[in-house]
């Protein structure tokens, strides 16, 4: 029998999610290249009955680094203790997760990024010696305890591979980057969502859905959802072309996918700051938003659309981006900020 995984509470991930979550890796749509390496080093730690090499997921949100840190433990029929990097504030926080880990299981932590640094360095003998240092006292009465853990995996995740120390990063034997989904997966991904939520999806309407979901499951889980809730109310719970239109325009998301926020960006980038370049801060400041907001959550679809470009000084909104938000590039833009594309 699999084991179920132990979510702590602080990062239980919610219901709605549960309900669409892969359960087991080959459920999981898409991200072919990493679920194969995943799949060989699972294979071989299962059979030499081993404890596998501690992964890094790394990528925007809602791209599936959760539903492959869930998946793993069921994959190799070990538990799962969850935890994050705001949660684990100090050393203390740490150690009886890392004590109470039975042989082999699984340790995930969302948001490593944001681990404090003296917690980190708790995880460096933790995942290279399964050894834990504890110092107790202070000055000349300062003792310290080495701990022998139980093998165990560390899995984290994080937005921001960039901002995780060096030492940390080379403790990881497997780094995998998450990228955006294709059309067609993001399309089959949508497809299975509306089986298990019960929603008479068309078959136009999941593409068209699939079109403007940011390339991200999570959000095309979301949209999907508020579609269903929309059918149900209006349309007699049918899932038309026409229905999901009306839908997605109702929450105000355009034809590329694009939500309130997302054009919030593009306007404040064209109106204030002439279409840039403009730092990220200052864009972020103006539309007060947190600077990580925008840099995690708002542009990397936007980036990947080409609407917005990264200069050496700063955001420059596209020519694309001008088009779609049909308005007209400034006359007396100089070469750089003139959209290139
Ligand atoms: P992250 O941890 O990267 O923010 P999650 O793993 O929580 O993202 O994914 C968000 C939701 O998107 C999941 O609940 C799941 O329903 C869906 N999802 C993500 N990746 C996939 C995938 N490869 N196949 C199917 N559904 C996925």
């Amino acid at each position: 029998m699999p084991r179920e995984p132990i979510l702590t509470p602080a990062a239980n991930p919610d219901e709605d999610d549960r309900e669409l979550r892969p359960q087991r890796m080959r459920d999981m749509v898409g991200q072919r290249e990493v679920m194969e390496r995943l799949d060989i080093a699972v294979d071989a730690a299962r059979k030499r009955g081993e404890s596998l090499g501690h992964i890094l997921f790394d990528g925007p949100p809602g791209l599936g680094k959760t539903t492959f840190a869930t998946c793993i433990p069921r994959e190799l029929n070990v538990a799962l203790v969850t935890s994050s990097g705001p949660a684990l504030k100090a050393p203390k926080d740490l150690i009886p997760y890392l004590t109470n880990m039975e042989e082999n299981a699984v340790l995930f932590i969302d948001e490593i990024h944001r681990l404090p640094k003296p917690v980190e360095e708790y995880l460096y003998t933790a995942m290279e010696d399964f050894r834990l240092d504890i110092v107790l006292g202070e000055g000349v009465n300062a003792r310290t305890i080495n701990l022998k853990l139980k093998k165990f995996t560390l899995i984290g995740a994080t937005t921001r591979a960039g901002m995780l120390s060096a030492p940390l990063r080379d403790r990881f034997h497997m780094r995998e980057h998450l990228g955006f989904y294709a059309l067609p997966e993001m399309t089959e991904i949508l497809r299975r969502s509306a089986k298990k939520l019960n929603v008479r999806l068309a078959e136009d309407a999941a593409l068209e859905i699939a079109k403007r979901s940011r390339a991200t499951p999570r959000i095309g889980n979301n949209r999907l959802r508020w579609i269903r809730d929309y059918a149900d109310s209006k349309a007699g719970g049918n899932a038309t072309l026409e229905v999901s239109r009306a839908a997605l325009e109702m929450a105000g998301i355009d034809t590329l996918g694009l939500d309130k926020q997302d054009r919030g960006y593009l306007e404040t980038l064209m109106r204030v700051f002439g279409g840039g370049p403009a730092g990220v801060e200052a864009i972020a400041h103006t539309m007060n938003l947190a600077t990580d907001t925008l840099s995690d959550e708002v542009e990397p679809f936007l980036l990947r659309s080409e609407l917005v470009i990264r200069s050496p000084r700063g955001r420059v909104a596209t020519a694309k981006a001008y088009e779609h938000l049909q308005l007209s590039p400034p006359a007396d833009a100089t070469d750089s900020q003139r959209p290139l594309f």
